[in-house]
């Protein structure tokens, strides 16, 4: 029997490999719920800050764009830098996709990936069947990979829950549950800022606090950019443009800079259309740090070293921790302990070859898991461009 490619997952990233490998002719099983992470981890109401121009999944064939479902989907296209794009709208793009380039997707988790003595991968399913892959490729995403910081999992006994003192950003879908309630948000990205204001616009009494003076900012709207410097999909400037379309050479740099640039290049900053949202609504606390966090007095309170110096106690009715994802390689559990322990990693993360390729021959990552190889682009979904043709063909030669 032939032995097929395994993709893992089915966002953006999953979705767009699997097609650019089907369009080489090889046997693929696609496995994960499409757009989970859109539908069900982030904010019913949520704009996304990227524009339509990155906002597409790279395909092997034209007519697959973001723009192309709104004309199929007889919606307004979406086109220019101004145009915002609804998240709803972006999950229905993600299904149209699917349906088209990925049609026989199985909607089951992958519970276990093991190396066969013979050559392949052993991969077991949570509907029970085993099958054998010649290759597998990880495209699982942010899943698994919520990032509660150390300071704040004193008042989560439990690990962040959507019912207890502390949540985690990923674990809200509907904000309208914090209706008529204190609400703390920690962070100052977008997806901190955005919680805010949704939280607040649904009638929650919401404080953000971040950490650092100044790190509540928004960015210029398109009209405002530096004309003399080079267009990305991010706004204009040198170095976002050079880590959009030349995420080769990253795996060169050394690997302190690698891990630092992926956390600090395209950083936290509000999108230019949500500052009128937020100024006014939504109070903001600069802190220079949590100290720690408590929910003894059935009240989540925050203790933070203020910018004097002096210490205060926060308190609210709840906390999210719009604190970000952190891959780990010891957090995805599907891969088995032996196959774990044989990959090379840096800082918790794979590290990549040409063609996304790890250590293990035959295992490949993409997506965020990437990100520590190919740079901060692979954090967001203009990295299919990049990554999904280079992956297919590095795949189809080494195990066509
Ligand atoms: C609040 C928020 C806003 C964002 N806004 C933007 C934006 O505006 N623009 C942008 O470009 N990026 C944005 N991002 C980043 C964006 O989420 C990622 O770029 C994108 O979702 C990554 O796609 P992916 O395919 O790698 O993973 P995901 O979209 O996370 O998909 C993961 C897939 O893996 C599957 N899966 C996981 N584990 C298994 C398993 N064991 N077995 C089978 N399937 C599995 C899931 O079912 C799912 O199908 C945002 C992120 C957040 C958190």
């Amino acid at each position: 029997m032939i032995q097929p490619v395994a993709v893992i997952g089915a966002g953006p990233f999953g979705l767009s490999t699997a097609a650019h490998l089907r369009a080489r002719g090889l046997p693929v099983r696609v496995f994960g719920e499409p757009m989970i992470s859109w539908r069900d981890h982030m904010p019913a109401g949520m704009l996304l800050k990227s524009t339509p121009a990155a906002s597409s999944f790279d395909a092997p064939q034209p007519g697959h764009t973001l723009a192309d479902y709104c004309t199929a989907a007889g919606i307004p296209r979406l086109v220019t830098d101004e145009d915002i794009i609804p998240v709803e709208t972006f999950i229905g793009y993600g299904e149209w996709f699917q349906q088209k380039l990925v049609p026989r997707l199985e909607r089951v988790r992958v519970v276990s990936v093991d190396r066969r003595p013979g050559g392949g991968f052993e991969l077991k399913l949570d509907s029970g069947e085993l099958f054998t892959a010649r290759a597998v490729v990880v495209a699982t995403g942010l899943s698994g990979l919520a990032h509660l910081p150390p300071e704040l999992a004193g008042a989560a006994a439990d690990g962040p829950t959507p019912t207890g003192p502390v949540s985690h950003s990923s674990q809200h879908h509907d904000l309208s549950r914090f209706k008529g309630r204190e609400l703390i948000v920690v962070g100052a990205g977008q997806s901190a800022l955005e919680t805010a204001v949704l939280a607040a616009e649904a009638g929650a009494d919401v404080r953000v606090v971040s950490r650092g003076r100044g790190r509540v900012a928004f960015g210029a709207p398109p009209w405002q950019q530096p004309k003399l410097r080079p267009e990305s999909p991010f706004g204009r400037a040198w170095s976002l443009w050079a880590l959009s379309y030349y995420p080769q050479p990253y795996r060169r740099l050394p690997e302190g800079a690698r891990h630092y640039l992926v956390r600090r290049v395209l950083g936290p900053l509000g999108a230019w259309w949500l500052r009128d949202r937020f100024e006014g609504k939504v109070r903001v606390s600069e802190v220079d740090r949590i100290v720690r966090a408590d929910a003894g007095a059935g009240r989540p309170a925050i203790t933070v070293l203020a910018s004097g110096g002096e210490t205060r106690e926060l308190a609210a009715d709840h906390v999210i921790a719009a604190t970000g994802y952190r891959v780990d390689i010891a957090a995805m559990d599907f891969l088995a302990p032996e196959l774990r322990t044989r990959l090379a990693v840096s800082r918790g993360t794979p590290k990549l070859g040409a063609g996304y390729v790890s250590s293990v021959p035959g295992l490949y990552f993409t997506g965020l898991p990437a990100a520590s190889s190919y740079g901060p682009v692979m954090r967001f979904v203009c990295g299919t461009e990049f990554a999904s043709p280079r992956l297919a063909r590095h795949l189809a030669a080494a195990h066509g």
